[in-house]
């Protein structure tokens, strides 16, 4: 059974916890370690339970709570005296590039690099790495393979390539961006700037192109869709929902459409095996 919540998702900070049978696994830590512990406690998780940590790319959102995160884990496993302690934290070398300031003096063999093309196995969940068209320094998403089931995590990236659709194609469940209403961005507060990067094939997912981009890669496996990493400035969960909606309408594709939120848990869906 492959379980998943979305622990934190927007620009104020991001995180997402994955389960099987035997596996547990946290991607990006970036809230504070106090929030990622309360959402965890909502779906009866502790941290000192995880297996891994993932990181998607170094952008603060993303990492901001990594550090205090893994040696909260330690302390509590020595605690309740646990023979191994660390956790690994695995990121693409351009991410560890930042991420070492982060995570401080965190011992050297537990700092995995993640590369584009290898396959991270655990137990019983297997984890593909692809790479995602970002303004950061080597931005990944991943794929999550359990039994015949397939979940895909895709946030942070300014398109989708039709190499990266076919990665990520007919899976039964995604956590997509869907970061901003086009003419919400244009006419909002933002300076110029920061527009042109958010709108760029670098910048954010607009609920548009998550739409088009779905089109592309659901398939009749297809069942739930969390909407992630919405702006809170250039969107509204309603709006995100309805234009995704919308363009699937067109399209003849139907699915269950999900909100996520900056400052609670969604729920722990469940991909029904095959
Ligand atoms: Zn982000
Ligand atoms: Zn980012």
């Amino acid at each position: 059974m492959l379980r998943f919540s979305v622990l934190a998702s927007g620009s104020s900070g991001n995180a997402v916890y994955v389960e099987t049978e035997k596996t547990r696994i946290l991607i990006d830590a970036g809230v504070a370690c106090k929030q990622i512990e309360t959402a965890m406690a909502e779906i009866s998780v502790c941290l000192e339970d995880l297996d891994a940590i993932l990181i998607t790319h170094e952008h603060f959102d993303h990492i901001k709570g990594v550090g205090v995160v893994a040696r909260k884990i330690i302390s509590q496993r020595r605690k309740k005296g646990y023979e191994r302690t660390e956790i690994p934290i695995y990121a693409t070398e351009g991410s560890w590039h930042d991420l070492h300031n982060v995570v401080k003096e965190y011992p050297e063999p537990y700092r995995k690099t993640v590369r584009v093309g290898d396959k991270l196995e655990f137990e019983d969940l297997l984890i593909e790495p692809f790479p995602l068209s970002h303004d950061a320094r080597e931005p990944v998403g991943y794929v999550f393979y359990h039994e015949n089931n397939k979940l895909t995590l895709a946030t942070d990236l300014g398109y989708m390539s039709s190499r990266v659709k076919e990665t990520v194609a007919d899976a039964d469940a995604y956590i997509l961006e869907s970061n901003h209403d086009i003419n919400m961005l244009r006419v909002g507060p933002y300076p110029w700037h920061l527009k042109k990067r958010i709108l760029s094939d670098k910048g954010h997912l607009s609920n548009e192109a998550a739409g088009e981009a779905l089109v592309d890669i659901m398939s009749e496996r297809t069942l739930d869709v969390l909407l992630a990493h919405l702006s809170q400035e250039n969107n509204y969960p309603e709006l995100a929902e309805v234009t995704v909606q919308g363009i699937l309408a067109a399209a003849n594709k139907q699915v269950r459409l999900h909100h996520t939120y900056p400052d609670k848990p969604t729920a722990l869906y469940e991909i029904k095996p095959r």
